[in-house]
Protein backbone atom coordinates (compact mmCIF):
# COMPACT_ATOMS: atom_id res chain seq x y z
CA UNK A 1 0.00 0.00 0.00
CA UNK A 2 1.47 3.82 -0.95
CA UNK A 3 1.91 5.93 1.77
CA UNK A 4 -1.21 8.14 -0.21
CA UNK A 5 -3.27 5.00 0.06
CA UNK A 6 -2.17 4.32 3.43
CA UNK A 7 -2.95 8.05 4.76
CA UNK A 8 -6.84 7.77 2.92
CA UNK A 9 -6.93 4.28 4.33
CA UNK A 10 -7.22 5.89 7.72
CA UNK A 11 -9.42 8.83 6.88
CA UNK A 12 -11.83 5.96 5.88
CA UNK A 13 -11.88 4.13 8.32
CA UNK A 14 -15.05 5.98 10.08
CA UNK A 15 -16.57 6.91 6.64
CA UNK A 16 -20.08 6.21 5.19
CA UNK A 17 -20.41 2.93 2.37
CA UNK A 18 -20.73 5.59 -0.21
CA UNK A 19 -18.10 7.89 0.13
CA UNK A 20 -15.81 4.24 0.46
CA UNK A 21 -17.13 3.03 -2.50
CA UNK A 22 -16.88 6.51 -4.53
CA UNK A 23 -13.24 6.69 -3.33
CA UNK A 24 -12.63 3.11 -4.51
CA UNK A 25 -14.23 3.65 -7.88
CA UNK A 26 -12.10 6.88 -8.36
CA UNK A 27 -8.89 5.44 -7.37
CA UNK A 28 -8.84 2.30 -8.76
CA UNK A 29 -11.73 2.92 -11.83
CA UNK A 30 -11.38 -0.34 -13.90
CA UNK A 31 -8.87 -1.94 -12.29
CA UNK A 32 -11.44 -2.42 -9.11
CA UNK A 33 -13.82 -5.41 -8.57
CA UNK A 34 -16.98 -6.19 -6.59
CA UNK A 35 -16.75 -9.50 -4.95
CA UNK A 36 -19.80 -11.27 -4.05
CA UNK A 37 -21.95 -14.16 -2.77
CA UNK A 38 -24.82 -12.36 -2.69
CA UNK A 39 -25.35 -12.40 0.69
CA UNK A 40 -27.22 -8.78 2.26
CA UNK A 41 -24.44 -6.67 2.26
CA UNK A 42 -23.11 -7.67 -1.17
CA UNK A 43 -26.44 -7.18 -2.34
CA UNK A 44 -26.53 -3.60 -0.57
CA UNK A 45 -22.86 -2.81 -2.12
CA UNK A 46 -24.44 -3.45 -5.56
CA UNK A 47 -27.08 -1.05 -5.28
CA UNK A 48 -25.02 1.72 -4.24
CA UNK A 49 -22.85 0.57 -7.19
CA UNK A 50 -25.66 1.36 -9.78
CA UNK A 51 -25.43 4.83 -8.46
CA UNK A 52 -21.47 5.46 -8.36
CA UNK A 53 -20.00 2.71 -10.81
CA UNK A 54 -22.48 0.67 -12.72
CA UNK A 55 -20.46 -1.18 -14.86
CA UNK A 56 -17.97 -2.59 -12.08
CA UNK A 57 -16.77 -5.45 -12.92
CA UNK A 58 -18.83 -8.36 -10.36
CA UNK A 59 -17.24 -11.39 -9.64
CA UNK A 60 -18.96 -14.47 -7.29
CA UNK A 61 -17.46 -17.81 -6.72
CA UNK A 62 -19.32 -20.54 -8.10
CA UNK A 63 -18.44 -23.56 -6.52
CA UNK A 64 -20.92 -25.58 -8.67
CA UNK A 65 -22.58 -26.39 -5.02
CA UNK A 66 -24.75 -23.42 -4.47
CA UNK A 67 -28.29 -23.65 -3.34
CA UNK A 68 -30.63 -23.19 -6.19
CA UNK A 69 -32.43 -20.12 -4.13
CA UNK A 70 -28.46 -18.33 -4.64
CA UNK A 71 -28.87 -19.07 -8.39
CA UNK A 72 -32.25 -17.81 -8.46
CA UNK A 73 -31.10 -14.60 -6.56
CA UNK A 74 -27.85 -14.50 -8.68
CA UNK A 75 -29.73 -14.21 -12.23
CA UNK A 76 -32.29 -11.43 -10.22
CA UNK A 77 -29.88 -9.23 -9.57
CA UNK A 78 -27.83 -9.84 -12.63
CA UNK A 79 -31.52 -8.83 -14.96
CA UNK A 80 -32.27 -6.07 -12.60
CA UNK A 81 -28.88 -4.29 -12.57
CA UNK A 82 -27.06 -5.11 -15.52
CA UNK A 83 -24.16 -6.37 -14.07
CA UNK A 84 -21.03 -7.40 -15.59
CA UNK A 85 -21.30 -10.52 -13.37
CA UNK A 86 -18.28 -13.21 -13.85
CA UNK A 87 -19.06 -16.25 -12.25
CA UNK A 88 -15.91 -17.70 -11.46
CA UNK A 89 -15.79 -21.64 -12.04
CA UNK A 90 -13.41 -23.63 -10.12
CA UNK A 91 -10.91 -25.77 -12.78
CA UNK A 92 -12.20 -29.27 -11.35
CA UNK A 93 -16.25 -29.54 -11.84
CA UNK A 94 -17.68 -31.38 -8.18
CA UNK A 95 -17.08 -34.96 -10.04
CA UNK A 96 -13.36 -34.33 -11.33
CA UNK A 97 -13.11 -33.09 -7.66
CA UNK A 98 -14.41 -36.55 -6.53
CA UNK A 99 -12.56 -38.49 -9.11
CA UNK A 100 -9.04 -37.14 -7.94
CA UNK A 101 -9.78 -36.80 -4.16
CA UNK A 102 -12.65 -38.84 -3.36
CA UNK A 103 -16.32 -38.15 -2.78
CA UNK A 104 -17.45 -35.54 -0.73
CA UNK A 105 -14.26 -33.85 0.12
CA UNK A 106 -16.06 -31.40 1.88
CA UNK A 107 -16.78 -33.58 4.66
CA UNK A 108 -13.28 -34.97 5.11
CA UNK A 109 -11.42 -32.23 4.76
CA UNK A 110 -13.50 -28.62 3.90
CA UNK A 111 -10.26 -26.46 4.06
CA UNK A 112 -9.29 -28.38 0.75
CA UNK A 113 -11.86 -28.76 -0.71
CA UNK A 114 -12.79 -24.42 -0.15
CA UNK A 115 -9.03 -24.38 -1.04
CA UNK A 116 -9.84 -25.92 -4.84
CA UNK A 117 -13.07 -24.13 -4.87
CA UNK A 118 -12.70 -20.96 -3.19
CA UNK A 119 -9.56 -19.46 -2.75
CA UNK A 120 -7.40 -20.71 -6.13
CA UNK A 121 -10.12 -19.49 -8.15
CA UNK A 122 -10.45 -15.96 -6.37
CA UNK A 123 -6.75 -15.34 -6.46
CA UNK A 124 -6.67 -16.16 -10.38
CA UNK A 125 -9.70 -14.11 -10.69
CA UNK A 126 -8.35 -11.17 -9.14
CA UNK A 127 -5.37 -10.88 -10.80
CA UNK A 128 -6.31 -9.00 -13.44
CA UNK A 129 -7.70 -6.31 -10.62
CA UNK A 130 -5.69 -3.81 -8.18
CA UNK A 131 -8.34 -3.64 -5.64
CA UNK A 132 -11.76 -5.60 -4.56
CA UNK A 133 -14.82 -4.78 -2.66
CA UNK A 134 -16.07 -7.14 0.36
CA UNK A 135 -19.14 -7.46 2.21
CA UNK A 136 -17.29 -8.11 5.29
CA UNK A 137 -18.69 -6.59 8.54
CA UNK A 138 -17.45 -6.39 11.93
CA UNK A 139 -20.49 -7.55 13.58
CA UNK A 140 -20.37 -11.06 11.72
CA UNK A 141 -17.93 -12.89 14.38
CA UNK A 142 -15.68 -12.75 16.48
CA UNK A 143 -12.62 -12.86 13.85
CA UNK A 144 -14.02 -10.22 11.44
CA UNK A 145 -14.32 -7.94 14.63
CA UNK A 146 -11.30 -5.89 13.53
CA UNK A 147 -11.50 -5.79 9.90
CA UNK A 148 -9.85 -2.91 8.17
CA UNK A 149 -12.10 -0.98 6.00
CA UNK A 150 -9.02 -0.33 3.49
CA UNK A 151 -6.61 -2.82 3.90
CA UNK A 152 -3.26 -4.57 1.86
CA UNK A 153 -4.01 -8.05 0.86
CA UNK A 154 -1.37 -9.94 0.62
CA UNK A 155 -2.21 -13.16 -0.76
CA UNK A 156 -3.93 -11.87 -3.86
CA UNK A 157 -1.16 -8.99 -4.50
CA UNK A 158 -4.44 -6.33 -4.24
CA UNK A 159 -6.13 -4.13 -1.66
CA UNK A 160 -9.35 -5.36 0.27
CA UNK A 161 -12.20 -2.77 0.42
CA UNK A 162 -14.82 -3.81 3.51
CA UNK A 163 -17.29 -0.15 2.95
CA UNK A 164 -19.39 -1.68 5.45
CA UNK A 165 -17.39 -3.06 8.31
CA UNK A 166 -18.85 -0.14 10.75
CA UNK A 167 -22.56 -1.15 9.32
CA UNK A 168 -24.75 -4.29 11.39
CA UNK A 169 -26.74 -6.65 10.18
CA UNK A 170 -29.88 -4.20 11.72
CA UNK A 171 -28.77 -1.70 9.25
CA UNK A 172 -28.38 -3.66 6.18
CA UNK A 173 -31.42 -5.52 6.24
CA UNK A 174 -33.46 -1.77 6.99
CA UNK A 175 -31.36 -0.49 3.66
CA UNK A 176 -32.64 -3.82 1.98
CA UNK A 177 -36.13 -3.43 2.68
CA UNK A 178 -36.34 0.54 2.29
CA UNK A 179 -35.31 -0.20 -0.95
CA UNK A 180 -37.47 -3.19 -1.45
CA UNK A 181 -34.34 -5.44 -3.10
CA UNK A 182 -34.62 -8.65 -3.43
CA UNK A 183 -32.60 -11.05 -1.37
CA UNK A 184 -32.09 -15.36 -0.76
CA UNK A 185 -34.91 -16.79 0.15
CA UNK A 186 -33.19 -18.82 2.49
CA UNK A 187 -32.71 -16.15 5.21
CA UNK A 188 -36.48 -16.07 5.29
CA UNK A 189 -35.62 -19.66 6.92
CA UNK A 190 -33.06 -19.40 9.65
CA UNK A 191 -29.86 -19.12 7.54
CA UNK A 192 -28.40 -15.71 8.21
CA UNK A 193 -24.84 -16.43 6.00
CA UNK A 194 -25.42 -18.82 2.78
CA UNK A 195 -22.32 -20.69 0.97
CA UNK A 196 -22.29 -24.17 -0.48
CA UNK A 197 -25.20 -26.40 0.37
CA UNK A 198 -23.01 -28.68 1.35
CA UNK A 199 -21.57 -27.22 4.34
CA UNK A 200 -24.56 -24.82 5.39
CA UNK A 201 -27.67 -25.13 8.45
CA UNK A 202 -30.08 -22.72 9.27
CA UNK A 203 -29.13 -21.26 12.61
CA UNK A 204 -30.61 -20.58 15.99
CA UNK A 205 -31.16 -16.88 16.76
CA UNK A 206 -28.89 -16.25 19.53
CA UNK A 207 -26.41 -18.36 17.77
CA UNK A 208 -23.59 -16.44 16.16
CA UNK A 209 -24.67 -15.92 12.70
CA UNK A 210 -22.06 -17.75 10.67
CA UNK A 211 -22.74 -20.51 12.95
CA UNK A 212 -24.10 -22.54 10.13
CA UNK A 213 -21.59 -22.77 7.94
CA UNK A 214 -19.16 -25.95 8.41
CA UNK A 215 -21.23 -26.30 11.55
CA UNK A 216 -20.03 -29.90 11.96
CA UNK A 217 -15.74 -28.56 11.64
CA UNK A 218 -15.57 -25.47 13.87
CA UNK A 219 -14.74 -23.86 10.79
CA UNK A 220 -16.48 -20.48 10.04
CA UNK A 221 -14.05 -19.22 7.17
CA UNK A 222 -13.56 -20.13 3.99
CA UNK A 223 -9.93 -19.00 3.80
CA UNK A 224 -10.34 -16.05 0.98
CA UNK A 225 -10.45 -13.12 4.00
CA UNK A 226 -8.08 -15.15 6.54
CA UNK A 227 -5.38 -18.26 6.03
CA UNK A 228 -6.64 -21.29 7.33
CA UNK A 229 -5.42 -22.28 10.11
CA UNK A 230 -3.60 -26.12 8.70
CA UNK A 231 -1.73 -24.99 5.78
CA UNK A 232 -2.70 -27.07 2.28
CA UNK A 233 -0.91 -29.70 1.53
CA UNK A 234 1.15 -29.72 -1.64
CA UNK A 235 -0.41 -32.26 -3.26
CA UNK A 236 -4.02 -30.50 -4.34
CA UNK A 237 -3.87 -30.25 -7.78
CA UNK A 238 -5.09 -27.17 -9.11
S1 LIG B 1 -18.15 -24.44 1.39
FE1 LIG B 1 -17.99 -26.69 1.52
S2 LIG B 1 -18.45 -27.51 -0.55
FE2 LIG B 1 -18.13 -25.27 -0.70
S3 LIG B 1 -16.01 -25.10 -1.28
FE3 LIG B 1 -16.02 -24.97 0.96
S4 LIG B 1 -15.85 -27.08 1.78
FE4 LIG B 1 -16.28 -27.19 -0.45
Amino acid sequence: MTPQIQKQAEQLENAAPFEILSWASETYGDKLAIVTSFQVTGIVTLHMMQRIAPPTPVLTLDTGLLFPETYDLMDKLEARFNLDLRRIKPRQTPAQQARDYGDRLWERNPDRCCHIRKTIPLRDALAGFDAWITGLRRDQSPNRAATPVVSRDARNGSIKIAPFANWTEDAIWRYIHNHDLPYNRLHNFGYPSIGCWTCTKAAREDEDPRSGRWAQHGKTECGIHFPLPEAVPSDVRV
